[in-house]
Protein backbone atom coordinates (compact mmCIF):
# COMPACT_ATOMS: atom_id res chain seq x y z
CA UNK A 1 0.00 0.00 0.00
CA UNK A 2 1.41 3.51 -0.73
CA UNK A 3 1.98 5.78 2.17
CA UNK A 4 -0.18 8.77 2.48
CA UNK A 5 2.57 11.46 2.41
CA UNK A 6 6.05 11.31 0.85
CA UNK A 7 8.21 13.84 0.90
CA UNK A 8 11.33 13.60 -1.79
CA UNK A 9 14.28 15.13 -1.85
CA UNK A 10 12.73 18.54 -0.31
CA UNK A 11 14.94 21.62 -0.29
CA UNK A 12 14.13 24.91 0.86
CA UNK A 13 16.87 27.77 0.25
CA UNK A 14 16.17 31.21 1.45
CA UNK A 15 17.84 33.89 -0.39
CA UNK A 16 19.10 36.50 2.64
CA UNK A 17 21.13 38.68 1.16
CA UNK A 18 23.99 39.67 -2.09
CA UNK A 19 23.23 40.87 -5.62
CA UNK A 20 23.87 44.27 -4.21
CA UNK A 21 27.09 45.91 -5.78
CA UNK A 22 27.71 41.94 -7.82
CA UNK A 23 28.25 40.59 -5.14
CA UNK A 24 27.47 36.88 -4.66
CA UNK A 25 23.95 36.11 -3.16
CA UNK A 26 23.61 34.21 0.29
CA UNK A 27 21.40 31.29 0.73
CA UNK A 28 20.50 29.92 4.03
CA UNK A 29 20.04 26.04 3.63
CA UNK A 30 17.14 25.63 5.48
CA UNK A 31 16.42 22.26 4.39
CA UNK A 32 18.55 20.82 2.03
CA UNK A 33 17.52 17.22 0.36
CA UNK A 34 15.01 15.66 2.90
CA UNK A 35 12.82 12.59 2.24
CA UNK A 36 10.67 10.67 4.28
CA UNK A 37 7.14 9.08 3.74
CA UNK A 38 4.59 8.86 6.69
CA UNK A 39 1.70 6.17 6.56
CA UNK A 40 -2.07 6.09 7.08
CA UNK A 41 -2.35 6.21 11.00
CA UNK A 42 1.32 6.75 12.15
CA UNK A 43 2.88 8.89 13.90
CA UNK A 44 6.13 10.02 12.40
CA UNK A 45 8.25 12.42 14.52
CA UNK A 46 10.53 15.28 13.39
CA UNK A 47 13.34 16.04 15.83
CA UNK A 48 15.98 18.05 16.69
CA UNK A 49 17.30 21.12 17.83
CA UNK A 50 15.82 25.21 17.42
CA UNK A 51 16.96 26.00 13.67
CA UNK A 52 17.55 22.59 12.23
CA UNK A 53 15.05 22.68 9.90
CA UNK A 54 12.01 20.79 11.10
CA UNK A 55 9.53 23.77 11.65
CA UNK A 56 10.40 24.35 7.73
CA UNK A 57 9.98 20.48 6.62
CA UNK A 58 6.07 21.38 8.01
CA UNK A 59 5.28 24.06 6.60
CA UNK A 60 6.53 22.79 3.48
CA UNK A 61 4.41 20.07 3.95
CA UNK A 62 1.84 22.35 4.34
CA UNK A 63 2.31 24.27 1.76
CA UNK A 64 2.48 27.65 3.39
CA UNK A 65 5.36 28.50 0.83
CA UNK A 66 6.69 27.24 -2.51
CA UNK A 67 9.68 25.30 -1.81
CA UNK A 68 13.39 25.47 -3.95
CA UNK A 69 12.81 21.70 -5.11
CA UNK A 70 11.98 17.83 -4.29
CA UNK A 71 8.07 16.69 -4.46
CA UNK A 72 5.27 16.30 -1.74
CA UNK A 73 3.38 13.97 -2.52
CA UNK A 74 -0.21 13.18 -0.89
CA UNK A 75 -1.75 10.29 -1.36
CA UNK A 76 0.08 9.37 -4.71
CA UNK A 77 -0.27 12.90 -6.20
CA UNK A 78 1.80 15.62 -6.52
CA UNK A 79 0.77 18.44 -4.13
CA UNK A 80 4.18 21.41 -4.97
CA UNK A 81 3.10 21.72 -8.45
CA UNK A 82 -0.74 21.40 -8.00
CA UNK A 83 -3.87 22.95 -9.15
CA UNK A 84 -5.92 25.49 -7.13
CA UNK A 85 -8.71 22.60 -6.80
CA UNK A 86 -6.59 19.87 -5.80
CA UNK A 87 -5.01 22.21 -3.17
CA UNK A 88 -7.99 23.27 -1.84
CA UNK A 89 -9.07 19.48 -1.27
CA UNK A 90 -5.69 18.93 -0.01
CA UNK A 91 -5.94 21.89 2.28
CA UNK A 92 -9.18 19.77 3.89
CA UNK A 93 -7.27 16.87 4.12
CA UNK A 94 -3.30 18.27 5.58
CA UNK A 95 -4.51 20.31 9.09
CA UNK A 96 -2.17 21.66 11.15
CA UNK A 97 -2.06 22.90 14.69
CA UNK A 98 0.73 25.10 16.31
CA UNK A 99 2.79 25.92 19.10
CA UNK A 100 0.85 28.70 20.64
CA UNK A 101 -2.62 28.31 20.81
CA UNK A 102 -3.75 31.66 21.88
CA UNK A 103 -2.42 33.94 18.82
CA UNK A 104 -3.89 31.29 15.98
CA UNK A 105 -7.24 31.63 17.69
CA UNK A 106 -8.94 35.12 16.43
CA UNK A 107 -10.12 36.45 20.10
CA UNK A 108 -13.11 37.97 18.56
CA UNK A 109 -14.38 35.18 17.45
CA UNK A 110 -16.62 32.34 19.27
CA UNK A 111 -15.71 28.58 19.41
CA UNK A 112 -18.85 27.66 17.67
CA UNK A 113 -17.74 29.97 14.92
CA UNK A 114 -13.77 29.03 14.84
CA UNK A 115 -15.29 25.86 14.20
CA UNK A 116 -17.94 26.46 12.05
CA UNK A 117 -15.80 27.79 9.12
CA UNK A 118 -13.99 25.21 7.98
CA UNK A 119 -17.28 22.95 8.39
CA UNK A 120 -18.91 25.58 6.01
CA UNK A 121 -15.88 26.46 3.80
CA UNK A 122 -14.95 23.15 2.80
CA UNK A 123 -18.95 22.18 2.26
CA UNK A 124 -19.03 19.23 4.94
CA UNK A 125 -22.73 20.31 6.26
CA UNK A 126 -26.01 20.82 4.57
CA UNK A 127 -27.63 23.33 6.68
CA UNK A 128 -26.72 25.30 10.19
CA UNK A 129 -28.50 22.41 12.18
CA UNK A 130 -26.23 19.95 10.70
CA UNK A 131 -23.07 22.87 11.49
CA UNK A 132 -23.88 23.07 15.05
CA UNK A 133 -24.49 18.54 14.98
CA UNK A 134 -20.45 18.64 13.90
CA UNK A 135 -19.61 21.26 16.27
CA UNK A 136 -21.31 19.56 19.34
CA UNK A 137 -19.39 16.21 18.36
CA UNK A 138 -16.10 18.40 17.84
CA UNK A 139 -16.44 19.40 21.52
CA UNK A 140 -17.14 16.16 22.85
CA UNK A 141 -14.10 14.60 20.47
CA UNK A 142 -11.59 16.59 22.58
CA UNK A 143 -13.25 16.51 25.77
CA UNK A 144 -14.57 20.07 26.02
CA UNK A 145 -18.12 20.90 27.58
CA UNK A 146 -20.54 21.69 24.27
CA UNK A 147 -21.87 24.79 26.54
CA UNK A 148 -18.57 26.31 25.75
CA UNK A 149 -19.15 26.73 22.04
CA UNK A 150 -20.65 30.58 22.82
CA UNK A 151 -17.15 31.32 24.84
CA UNK A 152 -14.33 33.61 23.28
CA UNK A 153 -10.66 31.77 23.49
CA UNK A 154 -9.02 34.29 26.21
CA UNK A 155 -12.07 32.49 28.39
CA UNK A 156 -10.10 29.32 28.15
CA UNK A 157 -6.30 27.76 29.78
CA UNK A 158 -3.79 27.34 27.37
CA UNK A 159 -4.57 23.00 27.36
CA UNK A 160 -8.20 24.29 26.57
CA UNK A 161 -6.83 26.81 23.96
CA UNK A 162 -5.06 23.93 22.27
CA UNK A 163 -8.15 21.66 22.16
CA UNK A 164 -10.22 23.84 20.37
CA UNK A 165 -6.89 24.19 17.87
CA UNK A 166 -7.28 20.71 17.33
CA UNK A 167 -11.06 20.66 17.21
CA UNK A 168 -10.65 23.39 14.46
CA UNK A 169 -7.83 20.79 12.90
CA UNK A 170 -10.50 18.21 13.37
CA UNK A 171 -13.48 20.25 12.07
CA UNK A 172 -12.10 19.57 8.36
CA UNK A 173 -12.06 15.52 8.42
CA UNK A 174 -8.30 15.87 7.67
CA UNK A 175 -6.38 12.40 7.19
CA UNK A 176 -2.88 14.12 7.91
CA UNK A 177 -2.31 16.80 10.85
CA UNK A 178 1.07 18.13 11.17
CA UNK A 179 1.82 19.17 14.77
CA UNK A 180 4.32 21.80 14.92
CA UNK A 181 5.41 21.94 18.37
CA UNK A 182 1.83 21.66 19.31
CA UNK A 183 3.16 20.93 22.94
CA UNK A 184 5.70 23.00 23.91
CA UNK A 185 4.49 25.91 25.41
CA UNK A 186 1.94 23.47 28.17
CA UNK A 187 2.47 23.19 31.52
CA UNK A 188 3.62 19.15 32.38
CA UNK A 189 0.81 18.28 33.48
CA UNK A 190 -1.46 19.68 30.73
CA UNK A 191 1.12 18.48 27.98
CA UNK A 192 0.33 14.97 29.21
CA UNK A 193 -3.18 15.67 28.68
CA UNK A 194 -3.32 16.85 25.11
CA UNK A 195 -0.66 14.33 24.25
CA UNK A 196 -2.87 11.53 25.16
CA UNK A 197 -6.15 13.49 23.14
CA UNK A 198 -3.71 13.50 20.36
CA UNK A 199 -3.37 9.52 20.68
CA UNK A 200 -7.20 8.79 21.27
CA UNK A 201 -8.10 10.62 18.28
CA UNK A 202 -5.19 9.02 15.96
CA UNK A 203 -6.96 5.84 17.24
CA UNK A 204 -9.92 6.67 16.78
CA UNK A 205 -10.04 8.47 13.56
CA UNK A 206 -6.87 6.60 12.08
CA UNK A 207 -5.09 9.91 11.44
CA UNK A 208 -1.71 10.29 10.55
CA UNK A 209 0.44 12.71 12.79
CA UNK A 210 3.62 14.46 11.83
CA UNK A 211 4.69 15.31 15.14
CA UNK A 212 7.55 18.18 15.09
CA UNK A 213 9.31 18.42 18.40
CA UNK A 214 12.45 19.04 20.01
CA UNK A 215 10.83 17.42 23.30
CA UNK A 216 12.27 13.94 22.86
CA UNK A 217 10.88 13.13 26.34
CA UNK A 218 7.46 13.86 24.90
CA UNK A 219 8.24 11.95 21.38
CA UNK A 220 9.36 8.85 23.32
CA UNK A 221 5.13 8.45 24.91
CA UNK A 222 3.74 9.44 21.36
CA UNK A 223 5.61 8.90 18.25
CA UNK A 224 5.74 5.41 16.14
CA UNK A 225 9.18 6.16 14.09
CA UNK A 226 11.33 9.20 14.63
CA UNK A 227 13.10 11.37 12.03
CA UNK A 228 16.44 13.34 13.33
CA UNK A 229 17.31 16.60 11.52
CA UNK A 230 20.40 18.52 11.70
CA UNK A 231 21.59 21.76 10.01
CA UNK A 232 18.42 20.94 7.34
CA UNK A 233 19.15 17.15 6.58
CA UNK A 234 17.97 14.19 8.19
CA UNK A 235 20.27 12.22 9.77
CA UNK A 236 18.45 9.16 11.34
CA UNK A 237 15.11 7.14 10.81
CA UNK A 238 14.08 4.19 12.72
CA UNK A 239 10.93 2.81 14.82
CA UNK A 240 10.72 4.46 18.03
CA UNK A 241 12.28 1.22 19.90
CA UNK A 242 15.22 0.73 17.96
CA UNK A 243 16.08 4.74 17.71
CA UNK A 244 16.02 4.83 22.27
CA UNK A 245 17.52 1.49 22.24
CA UNK A 246 20.15 1.86 19.85
CA UNK A 247 20.54 5.11 18.34
CA UNK A 248 23.51 4.65 15.26
CA UNK A 249 24.04 8.21 14.76
CA UNK A 250 26.31 9.97 16.85
CA UNK A 251 24.43 13.62 16.84
CA UNK A 252 21.21 11.31 18.35
CA UNK A 253 23.05 9.15 20.91
CA UNK A 254 24.00 12.79 22.18
CA UNK A 255 20.77 14.00 22.15
CA UNK A 256 19.35 11.13 24.08
CA UNK A 257 22.30 11.44 26.35
CA UNK A 258 20.22 13.47 27.76
CA UNK A 259 16.49 12.45 27.97
CA UNK A 260 15.47 11.25 31.63
CA UNK A 261 15.30 7.75 31.74
CA UNK A 262 11.29 6.86 33.26
CA UNK A 263 13.15 5.66 36.86
CA UNK A 264 13.40 7.80 39.11
CA UNK A 265 16.98 9.49 39.16
CA UNK A 266 18.38 7.33 36.55
CA UNK A 267 20.31 9.07 33.63
CA UNK A 268 21.82 7.87 30.84
CA UNK A 269 25.99 8.75 30.92
CA UNK A 270 25.85 12.41 29.01
CA UNK A 271 27.63 12.97 25.94
CA UNK A 272 28.51 17.09 25.57
CA UNK A 273 28.57 17.97 22.24
CA UNK A 274 31.88 21.03 21.63
CA UNK A 275 30.78 24.20 19.97
CA UNK A 276 27.24 25.34 18.39
CA UNK A 277 25.04 24.23 15.78
CA UNK A 278 27.16 25.94 12.66
CA UNK A 279 25.28 28.07 10.64
CA UNK A 280 22.96 27.15 8.09
CA UNK A 281 24.27 30.00 5.63
CA UNK A 282 27.55 28.11 5.37
CA UNK A 283 27.46 24.27 6.37
CA UNK A 284 30.34 22.46 6.92
CA UNK A 285 31.53 20.46 4.06
CA UNK A 286 31.17 16.47 4.02
CA UNK A 287 29.23 15.15 6.59
CA UNK A 288 27.62 18.46 8.22
CA UNK A 289 28.44 17.03 11.96
CA UNK A 290 32.32 16.49 11.56
CA UNK A 291 32.91 19.72 13.45
CA UNK A 292 31.51 19.05 16.53
CA UNK A 293 31.10 14.86 16.33
CA UNK A 294 33.09 12.78 18.90
CA UNK A 295 33.93 10.26 16.25
CA UNK A 296 34.74 11.97 13.17
CA UNK A 297 37.46 11.08 11.10
CA UNK A 298 39.41 12.47 7.68
CA UNK A 299 36.89 10.70 5.46
CA UNK A 300 33.71 12.92 7.39
CA UNK A 301 35.27 16.44 6.09
CA UNK A 302 35.17 15.43 2.66
CA UNK A 303 32.31 13.23 1.67
CA UNK A 304 28.80 13.67 2.71
CA UNK A 305 27.22 10.80 4.06
CA UNK A 306 23.85 9.24 2.88
CA UNK A 307 21.45 7.35 4.65
CA UNK A 308 21.65 4.01 4.81
CA UNK A 309 19.39 1.35 6.34
CA UNK A 310 20.55 -1.42 8.97
CA UNK A 311 18.24 -4.54 10.04
CA UNK A 312 15.06 -3.12 11.39
CA UNK A 313 14.08 -0.34 9.20
CA UNK A 314 16.80 1.85 10.77
CA UNK A 315 18.54 4.39 8.63
CA UNK A 316 21.23 6.52 9.51
CA UNK A 317 23.85 9.32 7.18
CA UNK A 318 27.37 8.06 9.31
CA UNK A 319 30.56 6.87 7.55
CA UNK A 320 31.15 4.78 10.87
CA UNK A 321 28.16 2.13 8.88
CA UNK A 322 30.83 1.03 6.58
CA UNK A 323 33.42 -0.22 8.84
CA UNK A 324 33.46 -3.57 10.26
CA UNK A 325 30.69 -4.12 12.76
CA UNK A 326 33.57 -4.66 15.61
CA UNK A 327 34.58 -1.07 14.64
CA UNK A 328 31.98 0.63 14.58
CA UNK A 329 30.99 2.09 18.09
CA UNK A 330 27.57 2.91 17.10
CA UNK A 331 26.24 -0.43 17.30
CA UNK A 332 26.39 -1.18 21.24
CA UNK A 333 22.80 0.05 23.02
CA UNK A 334 23.42 3.16 24.51
CA UNK A 335 25.38 3.26 28.28
CA UNK A 336 23.31 4.05 31.37
FE1 LIG B 1 30.58 11.71 12.83
FE2 LIG B 1 31.76 11.14 10.53
FE3 LIG B 1 29.53 9.89 11.20
FE4 LIG B 1 29.49 12.46 10.50
S1 LIG B 1 30.02 10.75 9.19
S2 LIG B 1 28.43 11.55 12.19
S3 LIG B 1 31.40 13.17 11.38
S4 LIG B 1 31.51 9.77 12.25
MG1 LIG C 1 10.54 25.55 15.17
Amino acid sequence: TRPLLEVNDLKKHYRIAGGLFGGKPSYVYAVDGVSFEVARGETLSLVGESGCGKSTVGRAVLRLFDITSGQVVLDGQRMDDASKDTLQTFRRRVQVVFQDPFSSLNPRMKVRDILAEPIRNFGLARSSAEVDERVNKLMDLVGLPREAVKRLPHQFSGGQRQRICIARALAAEPELIVCDEAVSALDVSVKAQIVNLLQDLQRELGLALLFISHDLAIVEHMTHRVAVMYLGKLVEVAPKRELFAAPRHPYTRALLSAVPLPEPGAQRERIILKGDVPSPVNPPKGCRFHTRCPHAFERCRVEEPELKIAPGDHWSACHLNDLPLAENPMVTPLAS
